[in-house]
């Protein structure tokens, strides 16, 4: 990483200046940084029960969940899984592991049994935090298990508040030497292809990603101690983790947490708490953008809308602008791998730049980025669409025990390719065309088809299979499969997608399935994916 750029490569930096970054902090004590001036101000809000947790107590009970963490064996370098919606219990629980030198594995809570298995196996997850209706998930598992909502749990679990009930003693938790180059997070992606890894995110990666975000001379790119943040997209994915979280307590501002997204109480718990940021995916932006009932809160409180994770058009953007006058509309470009933020809208700064509706944003300070002919690797020169890359401290260290996967993403140069089609314009605005990689987004929610397509061919009557994704207004895309059965079988639609939806969570069921003759693969054996979405266009 680091080396220097060739001169025939057409590099992108961002309009702002570099900044000093603390990157040899370990993550919480950079998040933690402005504690004695702001110990007393509301840190957390849990939406559902309307308790407030100041930033002294977020460092309190983080503490204390380290220490009780060590005291069930969790030690340095170990990884637990954070099994849990959003709640004050994920904070605690993700921070008390920084605190250890631990790493989190964040997964969906609504993930189906064997989702949740391959994760916690292929990480070596040895402790689960959940809450007790999940705890059937994870009970098979040779792992400790901590349930957030119930004092007196299952047999065989610990409560988490045994966890927050050290003593004075028990905080004095061990000096922990965290090497900056450690792993912190472990969120799973399928990157640009295959099954879903674990991307090693590290202390410096996700301090350099949020110091990219709200540290700084021209102040405050996305927020501070003035804002409350909303944060109703999922912290078990990185996009909420890293800018809502991470960054909202970099920054000291207040974060108010919801469960899950629902329209009238989030109107209702940005209305009382005066939010001032929200965050979000487009499909909020089109709830939103459609609701009529929008109209009857008070929302003049929002100053700032942020989107990303998936695509957003102008059309859309501009609908919701004129629905929040106060509020200024920009996206952002993420991916896990990145760390995530790659790109972000410059209209956020403190001095505003000039920005186009429907643009990811320019890229991240202290980050180079390029675009690339995906045939030849030639850089290529603005408003030429090619693979986006990124290059700088903030991006993954690799995939958890995977080196190939590693090294087909992350080159030797230092840079991470990203599988997107953009482009960079003359205002150096990034905008996102294609995906040259496998991935489907539901939603902003990563469906990999290698596992949708690994798991059709355990069907005994499925000889193979390929899975594409099909453009749908509300939720971005949607799996759609193309099977070829086994000789002299017959299997209907439903039962197809009837069984592939028994094993996994709703968002990656199968939505259509076309019966082939059979799969179009190049010599090489890939699929070739290209043909089947051109054969669904022309469907
Ligand atoms: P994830 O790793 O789950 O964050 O997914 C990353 C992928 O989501 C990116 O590589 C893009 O394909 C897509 N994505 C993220 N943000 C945007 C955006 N603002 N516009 C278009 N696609 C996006």
């Amino acid at each position: 990483m680091g080396s220097i750029s060739p001169a025939f490569e057409h590099i992108f930096r961002s309009k702002l200046p570099d900044i000093d970054i603390p990157d040899h902090l370990p993550l919480h004590d950079y998040c933690f940084a402005k504690l004695p001036d702001i110990a007393d101000r509301p840190c957390l809000i849990d939406g559902p029960t309307a308790t407030v947790y100041s930033y002294a107590d977020v460092h309190l009970f983080s503490r204390r969940t380290a220490a009780g963490l060590r005291r069930l064996g969790v030690g340095q370098g170990d990884v637990i899984m954070i099994l849990l919606p959003n709640s004050p219990a994920f904070a605690f629980a993700f921070l008390g592991a920084s605190f250890l030198g631990a790493m989190s594995t964040t997964a969906n809570p609504f993930y189906t049994t064997p989702e949740v298995h391959k994760q916690a196996k292929a990480s070596e997850a040895r402790l689960v935090i959940t809450e007790s209706s999940h705890v059937h998930k994870v009970k098979d598992l040779a792992v400790e298990i901590v349930v957030v909502d119930d004092p007196v749990p299952a047999e065989g679990c610990r409560s988490f508040a045994d966890l927050l009930s050290a003593d004075e003693k028990e905080e004095e938790l061990p000096i922990v030497k965290i090497n900056p180059d450690d792993a912190v997070a472990l969120p799973y992606s399928s990157g640009t292809t295959g099954l879903p890894k674990g991307v090693m995110l590290t202390h410096r990666s996700l301090v350099t990603s949020v110091a990219q975000q709200v540290d700084g001379e021209n102040p405050n790119l996305y927020f501070d101690k003035e804002d409350v943040l909303l944060c109703v997209l999922p912290l078990f994915h990185i996009y909420s983790l890293n800018s809502v979280l991470l960054c909202g307590l970099r920054a000291g501002s207040t974060i108010v947490m919801m469960r899950k997204f629902e329209l009238a109480k989030m109107m209702e718990l940005v209305e009382k708490y005066k939010v001032t940021v929200a965050p979000f995916v487009p499909p909020i932006v089109v709830e939103m953008a459609k609701s009529e009932a929008v109209d009857a809160y008070d929302l003049s409180s929002v100053r700032m809308v942020m989107s990303g994770a998936a695509p957003m058009g102008k059309e859309l953007q501009d609908t919701l602008t004129a629905k929040l006058p106060n509020a200024m509309f920009g996206q952002g470009y993420g991916m896990t791998e990145a760390g995530p933020v790659l790109s972000m809208c410059l209209a956020f700064a403190k001095k505003p730049f000039e920005y186009k509706s429907g643009s990811c944003g320019t890229v991240v300070r202290n980050a180079e980025l390029k675009i690339i002919d995906p045939v030849t690797g030639a850089s290529l020169l603005r408003n030429q669409h090619g693979e986006i890359c990124i290059r700088g401290s903030q991006i993954m260290k690799g995939y958890l025990n995977d080196p190939e996967a590693t090294e087909r993403t992350i080159d030797i140069d230092g840079w991470l390719h990203t599988g997107d089609i953009g482009y960079v314009d003359d205002d150096d605005e990034i905008y996102i065309v294609d995906r040259l990689k496998e991935l489907i987004k539901y939603k902003g929610f990563q469906v990999a088809p290698a596992e949708l397509e690994a798991l059709l061919i355990t069907h005994p009557m499925i000889a193979s299979a390929a899975v594409v994704p099909n453009n749908d207004d509300l939720c971005g895309e949607l799996p759609v499969a193309f099977v070829v059965l086994s000789d002299s079988c017959e299997i209907t639609e439903d039962e197809i997608k009837q069984y592939v939806s028994k094993q996994v969570i709703f968002y990656k069921r199968i939505h259509r399935v076309y019966f082939v003759e059979a799969i179009p693969k190049s010599p090489s054996g890939k699929i070739l994916r290209k043909d089947l979405r051109a054969r669904l266009a022309s469907m």
